[in-house]
């Protein structure tokens, strides 16, 4: 009996669906790339709830004629590309004529097109991929997709997708990169009715830069601009004070596409290199230029990787320029506002610490709106760069406290509350035999002791020695605090204790960590935050968990939220404790007491501790054995 059976052409239209259509955002994006490369100067995108219901886009672009109204919808049917020599140069956004086949293959459109020259346009009405009606109908020039009950044909898929929320949260995304990627085109989003975001189309990227980044980012924004061998580089890139907690704020367009790229980012990370604390992301929007030929973008189904040719040249022209940014003339950091953005800007509800009272004083340039950041918030990372955070000391002065929020506590009490120190602790580099006894690891009965373990010092403000009978341990101090940090908060059962912070800390996520920490407020409650919605997109954090110091909420939330949208979900409690139990431990460079070195020292002698959450050790040992080799004591 036969088993090999040849899909029809329907069931293989449906399967291809799912690389090009994989939620309602692709649909966005393959329509609005559409619109683009029809020469639209003006789009307009619609969706209601998160789109699987109802996406909507129209444009002015050149139209289409009543026979190709009928055969966009069929497989590999493109205006774009006639054989394979145009895959060498591509200038469009699309090339494949698959999304429509594919997006028709498992939805409702309905498709109202015409071009400039004829007399009427040309109605189409497609289901599951069968054309169902077309007749002529009347329209302006330029095209209409109306794109219905998506995934209502394959419930598999449908099974998939996330809530409204975060569905239509990730087309506007999808739709401001568009958007992003050419300013020479006005776009109008509306979700539900109401306006998501508008660019002009005036040829400047910064009001979309405004809306896809947000208030307090867009203003620190330094401006980029440069060329290497033929590859330009402009957009901005964020000033070194402004360094994020993951990369959801890289945007890269290359030749107007909205591209991921390892080698984009890794040049412009480079760039930052000893001006951004380690574990901190800069922002950019970066534009780069250059000859079609020179890149591929034929690598990827949803078109949104590419290969250059010449990689280095390309990384050398943005490292370059975003180093020239960062590092450039001491400019101020100001970027010029069109008058629309100016205005949503003075509208935008400003947490009040944040609210400039100065605003309005500023001599104004003649002819041009001028903004400089009003809100100057020291460095997040100056706590950490230029004062190590005694973990320890209750009494000692929070280095920012005078210009930003500080908490009620200024610090963690990262050990038992037994072992907490007095006011001045006193150093005690060699701690008592009897202390050590004090804290020698408990077996259970029945067990042989291990013997009693003597810490040594500190080398390197990171590594902890000590001895334990004929064993020497190097301890990672912080890797092991971590540990420890991670077991107390597993072992405290659901409800994290939480902390409220003195002043509340404002935070501006990016849409996506917004909807992000919105989906799961339930279990952040869990955790110990205690977040409130401010605005359209501001958060403010009021309380965090007892464990973190609250120095570390924003870099912690901005980790948090990274992994909730990457991470799977019944891993994200675990995954947010490591985060909590990563920042509130003790780190390399700091001083640390050595009481608390003890403790670590006890923990891992006793075994308690063997590996830090992430699965590394904490710990490396030298025997006596070991060392005579080394010395050739013995042989
Ligand atoms: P591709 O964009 O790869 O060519 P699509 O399936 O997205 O494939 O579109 C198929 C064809 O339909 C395009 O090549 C173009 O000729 C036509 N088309 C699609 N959208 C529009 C539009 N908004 N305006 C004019 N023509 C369009
Ligand atoms: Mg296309």
């Amino acid at each position: 009996m036969a088993v090999i059976n040849i899909l029809s052409q329907h069931v293989a239209d449906m399967i291809a669906a799912g690389e090009v259509v994989e939620r309602p955002g692709s649909v966005v994006k393959e329509l609005m790339e559409n619109a683009v490369d029809a020469g639209a100067k003006n789009i307009t995108v619609e969706l209601r709830g998160g789109g699987a219901t109802f996406i909507r886009v129209q444009d002015d672009g050149c139209g289409m004629a009543p026979e190709d109204a009928g055969n966009c919808f069929l497989r590999h049917a493109t205006s774009k590309l006639k054989d394979e020599r145009g895959l060498e140069a591509i200038a469009t956004m699309g090339f494949r004529g698959e999304a429509l086949a594919a997006i028709s293959a498992v939805s409702r459109v309905e498709l109202l097109t015409r071009r400039g020259e004829d007399a009427e346009g040309t109605r189409v009405t497609v289901e599951g991929g069968d054309i169902l009606e077309m007749h002529p109908a009347a329209r302006p020039q330029g095209t209409t997709f109306t794109v219905r009950d998506l995934f209502y044909n394959t419930p598999a898929r449908l099974k998939f997708m996330k809530s409204d929320r975060a569905e239509g949260a990730w087309c506007v995304q999808l739709a401001l990169r568009v958007a992003l990627g050419r300013p020479d085109i006005s776009v109008r989003c509306l979700r539900d009715g109401k306006e998501e975001f508008f660019t002009s189309g005036d040829g400047r990227p910064d009001s979309a830069v405004y809306a896809l980044l947000g208030r307090e980012t867009a203003l620190s924004m330094l401006p980029v601009d440069g060329e290497n061998e033929g590859v330009r580089v402009t957009g901005f890139v964020s000033s070194p004070a402004m360094g994020r907690g993951n990369r959801a704020m890289q945007f890269f367009f290359v030749n107007g596409r909205s591209i991921k790229s390892p080698i984009l980012q890794a040049a412009v990370e480079q760039a930052y290199k000893n001006t951004l604390l380690v574990g901190r992301f800069p922002a950019c929007v970066l534009y780069i230029a250059l000859n079609p030929g020179a890149v591929d973008v034929n690598v990827h189904p949803t078109k949104n990787e590419v290969k250059f040719s010449a990689e280095k040249r390309v990384f050398d022209a943005a490292y370059y320029a975003a180093l020239n940014a960062v590092h450039g003339e001491n400019r101020p950091l100001e970027m010029e506002l069109s008058a629309g953005t100016k205005k949503k800007l003075e509208s935008a509800p400003a947490p009040a610490q944040e609210r400039p009272a100065q605003r309005e004083d500023r001599p104004k340039p003649a002819g041009a709106t001028r903004f400089a950041p009003a809100y100057t918030k020291p460095p997040r990372g100056e706590l950490e760069l230029h004062s190590p955070l005694p973990v320890y000391r209750r009494s000692a002065p929070a280095p920012y406290s005078a210009a930003a929020p500080t908490a009620e506590k200024s610090y963690t009490p990262a050990l038992p509350a037994e072992r907490r120190p007095e006011p001045v602790p006193p150093p005690k580099p060699d701690p008592a035999p009897e202390q050590a006894t004090l804290f020698a690891p408990r077996e259970a009965p029945g067990k042989t002791e291990k013997p009693a373990v003597r810490l040594v010092g500190e080398v390197m403000r990171t590594y902890i020695v000590a001895e334990q009978g004929d064993t020497m341990l190097l301890i990672d101090k912080h890797a092991a605090h971590e540990r420890m940090n991670f077991d107390r908060l597993k072992a405290a059962g659901r409800q994290i204790m939480s902390q409220t912070l003195l002043a509340p800390e404002p935070w501006h996520p990016s849409q996506e960590d917004l909807e992000a920490v919105r989906e799961n407020a339930e279990l952040l409650a869990e955790l110990g935050f205690e977040l409130e919605v401010f605005g359209e997109e501001e958060m403010i954090v009021r309380s965090v968990p007892d464990a973190l110091d609250p120095a570390q909420t924003i870099p912690a939330l901005e980790e948090i939220s990274e992994k909730l949208r990457r991470g799977r979900r019944d891993l994200a409690r675990d995954e947010i404790l490591q985060t909590i139990s990563c920042k509130a431990a003790i780190k390399a460079g700091w001083d640390t007491d050595p009481r608390e070195l003890q403790v670590l020292v006890d923990k891992v002698a006793s075994g308690e501790i063997k590996y830090c959450p992430h699965g590394r050790p904490v710990a490396v040992t030298l025997t006596r054995k070991e060392l005579d080799k080394q010395f050739r004591r013995i042989v």
